[in-house]
């Protein structure tokens, strides 16, 4: 098992602007990020699958200090969170147009029970792609 010949075809497809994720064979469980057995049922085998780049935000943090990372806040006010992918598999991200003021609503929106859509936002870090979010219209 290499690394590389599982995080190439990611990354690949980050430059497309797709995001892929591993499916398992036998329970059909999301590996996201990928990997080559499952986690849910331990079975060897997955396969890539694309997903939407759509989910919905769980958590909501904002960064200590939002000048820590100059490649990010170039891009706006961003947040960390967890965000669900419409398939079913969480992951930690970073959100775009959050501030603290939006944070309060968004904290109060998950609190309530209301969903909040989020998608992917395909951001160039200096020689590769990262996969970040930003809210749907209207969140
Ligand atoms: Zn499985």
């Amino acid at each position: 098992m290499k690394l590389e010949r599982l995080v190439k075809p990611y990354y690949d497809a980050l430059e497309e602007g797709r995001v892929l994720a591993r499916r398992c064979l036998e329970c059909g469980a999301i590996e996201f990020p990928p990997h080559y057995a499952c986690n849910t049922c331990g079975y060897h085998a997955t396969e890539w699958v694309e997903l939407s780049g759509h989910g919905w935000l769980k958590t909501v943090m904002l960064p200590a200090n939002t000048t820590a990372d100059s490649r990010l806040s170039s891009s706006g006010p961003y947040a960390f969170g967890e965000v669900e992918f419409d398939e079913g598999v969480t992951t930690n991200v970073v959100i775009y147009g959050i501030n603290r003021k939006k944070r309060k609503i968004l904290r109060e929106k998950i609190a309530n029970g209301e969903k909040v859509g989020v998608h992917k936002r395909i951001v160039d870090l200096g020689g590769y792609k990262g996969l970040h979010f930003e809210l749907d219209e209207g969140e």
